[in-house]
């Protein structure tokens, strides 16, 4: 089956669960993408920020596992499910946007007060705002810069009055950048 067609067949069927903030996990998915395209990302952050998400679509942990103190660590689980298909300029910003999260915590003020309740209680799970080192450390990833961009879109990708441009708009673009 071609990628562009398995993802969308994907989101059919598990896309409609709660992303658990009054938007769906299709549409969480689309208006990142849609945020991405109006700040004119390159087509593989737009992909990136698409499929940021999919790790809850191709495992079965329930949704509000953080409810329950589990890091559902979902971006690893996206990102092995992503690496057959595409290449690190996606994987790599899908990887690290949970990081990227704790990273925007310990530099940009206001952050963290800005995050919404479900997400300030996941990022204890996710071992919370970085320290000097890690902030380091996250820096010297040559996709550091992406992941922060594509985190600033996801925040935002909880609005139930957005409309955004639906899955099939993306359908040439998730076989264009595509590998293999
Ligand atoms: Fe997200």
């Amino acid at each position: 089956m071609l990628i562009a067609d398995e993802i969308i067949g994907l989101f059919a069927a598990k896309g409609n669960s709660q992303y658990g903030e009054d938007v769906t996990q299709l549409e969480h998915a689309l208006q990142c993408a849609q945020h991405a395209r109006n700040e004119s990302a390159p087509d593989e952050l737009v992909v990136a920020a698409l499929l940021h998400d999919i790790g809850h679509l191709v495992t079965d942990l329930p949704e509000d596992a953080a409810d329950h103190g589990i890091d559902d660590r979902h971006e690893e689980m996206g990102v092995r499910y992503l690496r057959q298909h595409f290449p690190e300029t996606i994987t790599e910003p899908v990887r690290l946007h949970v990081e990227a999260k704790r990273y925007l915590c310990a530099t940009v003020s206001g952050y963290l007060d800005g995050l919404s309740d479900a997400s300030r209680k996941s990022l204890e799970l996710q071992g919370g705002v970085m320290n000097a080192d890690e902030v380091t450390q996250f820096e010297s990833n040559p996709h550091y810069a992406a992941a922060v961009r594509l985190r600033g879109w996801d925040d935002r990708a909880k609005d139930p009055e957005l409309h955004p441009a639906d899955l099939d708009a993306y359908r040439d673009l998730l076989g264009q950048v595509a590998i293999g």
